[in-house]
């Protein structure tokens, strides 16, 4: 996928929004969704999304939507780090498949970080065990 391309509106994270793929979720409001990541590269993996938008990545955000969504983002990145208490938190978030992106809809990661535990790779983790997803998630909620 190039970083110029239409929207596809069949890819995971919008049928998530639509209801019609389950999710972790741990926040929502009329900008923006967050859930647990199923391939986590570190407990608490959390990815926070824009609703209503056809938005590949940061450059395609429609400019009126991005101070929201962004409100949205630091939200969850402080209820991720009241809940679980990690040493940091790495925030991210790829454009193109070049810069690592598999999934064409805007997303930024909140990815806890403890000293000593090494990141797992981007996109080569095992899936998270959904029980253990949602044990995170009620901490992460409550935090909201
Ligand atoms: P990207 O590689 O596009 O920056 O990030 C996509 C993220 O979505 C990856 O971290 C990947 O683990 C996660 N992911 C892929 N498929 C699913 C899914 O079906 N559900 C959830 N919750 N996360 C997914």
């Amino acid at each position: 996928m190039t970083l110029h391309d239409t929207y596809d509106s069949t890819n995971i994270f919008a049928k998530i929004l639509r209801g019609e793929m389950p999710a972790v979720k741990v926040y929502e409001d009329d900008t923006a969704l967050a859930f647990m990541d199923v391939f986590p590269q570190a407990e608490g993996h959390t990815l926070v999304i824009p609703k209503d938008v056809e938005a590949r990545n940061l450059l395609e955000m429609p400019p009126e939507k991005l101070g929201p969504y962004m409100l949205a983002v630091q939200k969850v990145t402080k209820a991720v780090e009241a809940a679980l208490k990690p040493d940091g938190l790495v925030v991210t978030q790829f454009n193109g498949a070049p810069a690592g992106q598999t999934v064409y809809h805007l997303h930024f990661h909140v990815i806890p970080r403890n000293e000593g535990v090494p990141l797992g790779r981007h996109g080569a983790g095992g899936m998270a065990d959904m029980g253990e997803l949602e044990k995170l998630a009620v901490k992460i909620r409550a935090a909201v």
